[in-house]
């Protein structure tokens, strides 16, 4: 099957052809895709493989159970992801084309991400070259810039949210716990392992959480686990807290590496590394691809 490239985009609405009305737009429905092989479940539901049919573009298309949203009280949350998501236009965030529902499902029309999660080629590889792992972290800052420029806070970056594109380019998926804010929050969100001090503490957070799970997520890349893992959550918890942030001897790590990350695990929000400034590290610039495109 052939993927449609940028030049022939899906159309967030989809225009109604016998009106005269270029504004008028019709809803989606799941007669316009053709459903392919299963490529994952979820919480709520399952992700198909889909050819909309009139452009014969290829997407992911997530299906969730409207009864399973409501048990679990997440139809704000999802409102907030859907409208979130579809607004974002950036090379390294996976576009939300649209989305319709039917009597007892919802369906949210993402872009296929052909090479799949960034989480399976990790455990497969168990850590990534300095050079991969550079020009991975470098895409999800420019992101990241994106996202803050626009007041959306994604607070829940980690290997599991990334998936990969037909290049080999990352994509930030999943803005099931992001915010689109001008306030600091008090929310508590986010899987444990790569939550910042301010934020296990449930004190107020800004745009810079992301900042700390970047370096969370860096450090995972260079040596295959997180950095303040430990047994039990209480542990985790209390390393966390005190920044026990440590580098084990193997795998060797350059210390341009090991500065980078330190300057992004800093307890007081306002002395993180801003992103715009990660972009000028050493580490960064002679590390990662300039095309944002990891080859292998
Ligand atoms: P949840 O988001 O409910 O916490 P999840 O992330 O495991 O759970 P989904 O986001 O529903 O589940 O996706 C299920 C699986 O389907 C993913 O793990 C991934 O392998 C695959 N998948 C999801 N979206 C895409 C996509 N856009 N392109 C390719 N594969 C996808
Ligand atoms: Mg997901």
């Amino acid at each position: 099957m052939a993927i449609a490239t940028e030049t022939q985009p899906l159309q967030q609405h989809k225009v109604n052809a016998s009106s005269a009305s270029p504004v008028e737009q019709r809803r989606w429905t799941l007669n316009d895709f053709d459903i392919g092989s299963s490529l994952g479940r979820g919480k709520f539901g399952h992700v198909y493989l889909a050819r909309e049919k009139t452009s014969n573009h290829l997407v992911a298309l997530k299906v969730l159970f409207k009864s399973q949203l409501q048990q679990s009280q997440v139809v704000h949350q999802l409102r907030r992801e859907v409208e979130i998501q579809s607004h974002l236009r950036h090379p390294h965030i996976l576009r939300l084309y649209g989305y319709f529902y039917d009597q007892f499902r919802v369906y949210l029309i993402l872009e296929y991400a052909p090479k799949g999660e960034l989480y399976k080629q990790l455990q497969k590889c168990k850590y990534f070259s300095e050079r991969r792992a550079a020009t991975y972290v470098a895409s999800l800052a420019r992101a990241l810039i994106y996202c803050h420029g626009k007041h959306v806070i994604h607070r829940d970056i980690k290997p599991e949210n990334l998936l990969i594109g037909a290049q080999g380019e990352l994509k930030i998926a999943d803005f099931g716990w992001s915010v689109h804010t001008f306030n600091r929050r008090r929310t508590m969100c986010g899987t444990l392992d790569y939550l910042p001090p301010e934020m296990v503490e449930s004190v107020e957070h800004d745009a810079s959480v992301d900042i700390w799970s970047l370096g969370v997520l860096c450090y995972e890349f260079l040596y295959g686990v997180p950095p303040f893992e430990a047994k039990e959550h209480v542990d985790t918890y209390k390393r966390i807290v005190k920044v026990d942030l440590k580098f084990p001897p193997k795998p060797i790590v350059s210390s341009a590496a090991k500065d980078l990350i330190s300057q992004m695990l800093v307890k007081d929000s306002s002395k993180r590394l801003p992103l715009h400034k990660l972009l000028e590290h050493p580490w960064i610039v002679q590390n990662a691809e300039p095309s944002g495109v990891y080859k292998g």
